[in-house]
């Protein structure tokens, strides 16, 4: 018998925990973490109390109850008695946190299977940010193709195009057919030949059930969204018609935006001065043939920013070890206020302090390549504007999406042809209904037989 019950993603985008079962195999598929989580009871400096591990969450329902999952130092004051793990495995689709980021709970003898490319960004996390740490762990790699045997299951991962390298779907052939779980896709990327693969793969197991992701299945789609390609040639536009800087935001883990701003600054003369993060990730991923990304200590077209901190005067000890590697390709603020014209910039939000140093000249540029605000309340939103504003920039929204559009969705399932779906990471379960007959929506929680 195989069932399906799931712990994540039901009814919002993110927070994906499928758990399979088939027989005596018990795997979980990804084991991400809400956006919202615990929104209703956590706020600012309010949050979950490491001491008391996974205590806070239980206390709200922010994670299953399910014993022979977890830590034992993570159940220590909880009501959930530790025994030894029940479950074989967890399979990770790509390194969005809402895919990830409940693996630090795990007992650490589960098998965490991953991309190569999705270790690299594990690790370039906990390297480079404080709040992150997945703890030891029995980690296996996988590349596409592969054939994972999990007691009676065998789990075949297929890269797909996403907003992050690494991304994979997932072919999982259990005793009652085969069961596709989509991960996060999308077909307008730089590899939406990895897509089609995917599709052709999935299509030609004649599935008995498929995992299908949602993001954009909505009535009307009010956001801006362009092609990866034209975000490029959008922005390439805005850099070949000023002299002054231009200043981007955004998502640090999308490499396919970064590769696009790389070469639309390449491509007009300039350098492009990238975060210290962002190089410390970049000199991981070069590790990554397949990835073609450049080497920010090798690139002459690259060069580094350097924050003050400390003394305020960039000595090598005012900062972090992994942040001394890239002294050679250091810039600073003076540096960056004197040749405006010749840089492209990442400046995430939260950087926006380093303008005040930087004095842009009035009538500079401004790229915000996310997406656009949710809600017309965004606190952040507003206060992105106020910023610029105040220093005069010139503001563009110039993003691509990492999913498929509603129209793609459908397409991708008459295509396929699965026998039942399963709409995972949306907001929209009902509308999958609209255009397919074969369609169990899903509850937190309830198991479902194939
Ligand atoms: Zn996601």
């Amino acid at each position: 018998m195989v069932s399906l019950t799931f712990y994540g993603g039901v009814d919002e985008i993110g927070g994906n925990k499928v758990l399979l079962e088939d027989n005596d195999a018990r795997v979980f598929f990804d084991f991400g973490q809400s956006f919202t989580m615990g929104g209703d009871f956590f706020t600012g400096w309010l949050s979950p109390r490491r001491i008391n591990g996974l205590g806070d969450y239980f206390e709200f329902g922010l994670l299953p109850k399910l014993k022979g999952l977890y830590a034992e130092k993570q159940l220590r004051f909880t009501d959930v008695p530790f025994v030894e793990p029940s479950f074989d495995a967890v399979f990770l689709s790509h390194p969005h946190f809402d895919h990830v980021n409940h693996i630090q709970f795990l007992d650490p003898e589960i098998p965490v299977y991953l991309g190569e490319g999705t270790k690299l960004f594990l690790e370039a996390m906990e390297k480079t940010s404080s709040f992150c740490n997945y703890g030891e762990r029995r980690y296996r790699t996988f590349r596409t193709g592969d054939k994972i045997k999990v007691g009676d299951l065998v789990v075949e991962p297929v890269h797909v195009d996403h907003s992050i390298p690494a991304a994979y779907g997932f072919l999982i052939h259990t005793s009652e057919g085969t069961v596709v779980y989509t991960g996060d896709l999308r077909a307008h990327g730089p590899r939406r030949d990895m897509t089609e693969e995917f599709k052709d793969k999935a299509c030609e197991c004649e599935p008995v059930a498929m995992i299908c992701e949602g993001t954009r299945m909505v009535e009307v789609e009010r956001r801006k969204n362009y092609s990866e390609q034209q975000v490029r040639t959008l922005s390439g536009k805005v850099v070949s018609s000023t002299s002054k800087i231009v200043f981007v935001t955004r998502y640090s883990r999308d490499m396919d935006r970064f590769r696009s701003f790389y070469n639309v600054a390449k491509n007009n003369g300039r350098k492009i001065v990238i975060s210290l993060k962002t190089a410390h990730l970049l000199g991981r991923l070069v590790e990554d043939k397949h990835l073609d990304l450049p080497d920010p200590l090798k690139d002459e077209n690259v060069r580094v920013y350097y924050k003050r901190k400390r003394s305020g005067e960039f000595k090598e000890k005012d900062y972090y070890n992994w942040e001394r590697e890239f002294m050679d390709k250091i810039v600073t603020y003076e540096f960056v206020r004197k040749n405006q014209g010749k840089l492209v910039m990442d400046l995430d939000f939260y950087q926006f302090a380093e303008l005040i140093d930087i004095k842009p000249n009035s009538g500079s540029q401004f790229i915000h390549s996310m997406s656009e605000p949710y809600s017309e309340e965004d606190i952040e939103d507003q206060v992105m504007h106020n910023w610029l504003d105040h220093f005069k920039l010139q503001f563009h929204q110039l993003h691509a999406s990492g999913h498929l559009n509603r129209d793609q969705l459908t397409g991708l399932i008459d295509y396929i042809k699965p026998k039942r779906i399963f709409p995972i990471h949306t907001e929209n379960q009902q509308l999958f209904k609209k255009t397919s007959s074969n369609v169990q929506t899903i509850r937190y929680g309830t198991e479902y037989t194939l």
